[in-house]
């Protein structure tokens, strides 16, 4: 027989980045043990990479800033595809999330008159990101890190050990999650190292296990973004929305090739750095679409005049929402006005002291310097587009983060949870959303623990099945590598499902990634079960795979282009389609797409649009409501 491990938890949170530890933090709170689940090394987590900043409407740079304006432009950059519930959430509590992060430790960079300052960013209407330099998801692994230590602290002083009530497992992968009935039972799972194998059995599972960038060859996300929480969500019963929205960075890095896809913060352009083609012409001028042009400037002179003086000018049209960045790079390149590496020109050396440029962008400096031999303080970087982050995830309740579907006891909180972000992400955002429905997740599981008047049980014949399927890829030897599978499954999805899509392609895609489907089940991992990342692929694959599909599902079915999702065939939004959820879901092993309405917006925030702008998004019929509301 295998040998497991056992532990009993009240809430099991698996992903320790900011919605993970966040979660866990409120859970500890509310009094409950805790499990911290983490692949990765415990603050290795993507939180931990961000650049930019955290977005909040705390009004310190422009007094006109407020939680209304803050929902409006998400709506906006989401496309008004956008969860409205939790836009709004996010808008109203985001302010207090930062706040409190400074009650744990948080240093922010500060205005003069000692507040928090705030940065601009794409798609939102003041300077609103808080942020430390550029290297603001680390002060926030660090702090949400250390608010954990210091409830150790405390537990070790009332319990005697620092492990009372919340513990962390990191280098642990969970493969499965346990069910009795449709209630959650526990999580199971293997320790990277050692190979052994893991259960914990718990009533409530928080799932905060980031995005499925790994599935792309060309991302920013690092190796352990394969989905396994939407996998998971859909293996145990809820379901997934937003699948086909992903969003393209626009700024990667595209040289040396190695490097490629590496993040390049969008700080660069909110800080004033101007894309450019070979021609040397500031071409995002010519790519603002109708509905926000009213929002950007025309010339470079306007463009250039809004950095001091904002509230008489437009903005530059470099901050336009990331899909619209992305797709115009895309467009240049495709019309030969590339550079010699297939991207196009970021320059933000023409236009900022060298001194300024080493202090606010401290990582970019060196990240360049490294990696490419490049001075951004002298010369341009060569940018392209790289897959950046999945809007779609886990279909949730927006007051309580409670996973959708035929399960219970399971909670979603950030990248790996849908609906908030619509079809486009806008930068500075995620690090807020994190916070805000983190708290929200790890709260509602904890109530959700108390409330049950017997625990449910983990059944023997499911852990067996666990165990099996993990030890399957080492048993066989005929099968494939996982890395040639992955490079199949890379190729697949970023030819044919990748910036722009096409019915053909589509369909040819779902092809493949049934042949891929067949090739993964019989994946065989060379070695034994001692740290071996073969085996760790070999396990991902699959869940790589069912996530894959529903992306590319989605994108067939959905025949216009919103956010990120760009169908050449169907180029422009269909108010009718913004009115539709595509929510996929696992009957056996097969992946089902079906449609839901989107919920309606409550008339007190619809009124915060003016009908003309209204009218670029909704149907005929929503806008006659609308007309009725208003008389
Ligand atoms: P993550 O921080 O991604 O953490 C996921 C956790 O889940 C990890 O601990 C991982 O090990 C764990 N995990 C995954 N699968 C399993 C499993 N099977 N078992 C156990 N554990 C598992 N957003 C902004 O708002 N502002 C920015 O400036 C910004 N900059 C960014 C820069 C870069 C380079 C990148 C990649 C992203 C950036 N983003 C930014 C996006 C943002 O960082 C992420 O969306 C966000 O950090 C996701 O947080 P999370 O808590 O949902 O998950």
């Amino acid at each position: 027989t295998t040998r497991i491990e056992r532990h009993h938890y009240d809430v099991v949170v698996i992903g320790a980045g900011g919605a993970g530890l966040r979660a866990a933090i409120e859970a500890r709170l509310a009094g409950k043990k805790t499990a911290i689940i983490s692949k990765s090394l415990f603050g290795k987590a993507h939180t931990v990479m961000a650049e930019g900043g955290a977005a909040a409407a705390m009004g310190n740079m422009n007094s006109r800033d407020n939680w209304q304006v803050h929902f409006r432009d998400t709506m906006r950059g989401g496309k008004f595809l956008n969860n409205f519930r939790m836009a709004e959430l996010h808008a109203k509590e985001s302010p207090q999330r930062i706040w409190e992060l400074e009650t744990y430790g948080a240093l922010f960079d500060r205005t003069k008159d000692g507040k928090i300052s705030q940065r601009n960013f794409g798609g939102h209407e003041y300077p609103r990101l808080a942020h430390v330099g550029d290297r603001t998801g680390l002060e926030l692994i660090r702090t949400l890190q250390q608010k954990i230590v210091s409830l150790q602290q405390e537990d070790l002083r009332e319990f005697g050990s620092y492990d009372a009530r919340i513990r962390v497992f990191a280098e642990t992968t969970i493969t499965e999650l346990l069910l009795d009935g449709d209630r959650i039972a526990g999580a199971f799972g293997y320790y990277r190292e050692s190979g052994e194998f893991v259960l914990f059995e718990a009533p409530a599972v928080v799932l905060a296990t980031g995005g499925v960038g790994r599935s792309y060859k060309v991302t920013s996300n690092s190796w352990e973004y394969t989905g396994d929480g939407h996998a998971l969500a859909l293996r145990a019963g809820a379901t997934l929305i937003n699948m086909e929205f992903l969003q393209f960075h626009p700024t990667g890095m595209v040289w040396p090739p190695s490097v490629k896809g590496i993040l390049v913060t969008e700080s660069v352009r909110g800080d004033g750095g101007v894309l450019k083609n070979s021609e040397g012409k500031r071409f995002m001028f010519d790519y603002v679409p109708d509905v926000f042009r009213k929002q950007y400037a025309e010339t470079e002179e306007e463009a250039d005049r809004w950095y001091t003086d904002p509230d008489n000018n437009r903005r530059p049209p470099e901050l336009l929402p990331r899909d619209e960045v992305a797709r115009a790079i895309n467009s240049e390149v495709k019309a030969g006005r590339g550079t010699p590496a297939g991207g196009v020109f970021l320059d933000i050396a023409s236009r900022k002291s060298a001194d300024e440029i080493r202090r606010r962008l401290p990582s970019m400096y060196h990240q360049f310097k490294e990696l490419a031999d490049v001075d951004i303080t002298a010369e341009p970087m060569e940018v392209g587009p790289t897959c950046h982050y999945v809007m779609g995830g886990v279909e949730v309740d927006p007051d309580s983060g409670a996973a959708f579907g035929h399960v219970q006891g399971l909670f979603a909180a950030g990248e790996v949870s849908g609906g908030m972000h619509g079809s486009n992400r806008l930068g500075g955002n995620s690090l807020s959303d994190l916070l805000v429905f983190g708290k929200r997740a790890g709260g509602h599981a904890a109530s959700y623990a108390d409330s049950l008047a017997a625990r449910p049980k983990v059944a023997v014949q499911a852990v067996e099945a666990a165990v099996e399927t993990a030890l399957a890829p080492l048993q066989r030897d005929t099968g494939e590598s996982p890395y040639t599978l992955q490079q199949d499954l890379q190729a697949v999805m970023g030819d044919l499902v990748g910036i722009i899509r096409r019915e053909g392609e589509l369909e040819d895609a779902l092809v493949r990634l049934a042949e891929l489907r067949e090739r993964v089940a019989k994946v065989s991992a060379a070695g034994g079960r001692r740290y071996n990342p073969g085996w760790h692929l070999a396990l991902d694959l699959r869940n790589m795979l069912v996530v894959s599909e529903c992306t590319a599902k989605a994108a067939l079915e959905r025949r216009e282009s919103r956010g990120g999702h760009t169908r050449e065939d169907f180029p422009t939004m269909d108010p009718q389609w913004r009115r539709v959820n595509l929510v996929c879901s696992l009957e056996g092993d097969t992946v089902r797409l079906t449609r839901k309405p989107l919920p309606k917006m409550r008339a007190e925030l619809i009124g915060l649009f003016d009908r003309a702008e209204l009218s670029k998004y909704l149907t005929d019929e929503e806008l006659a409501e609308f007309d009725a509301l208003a008389e």
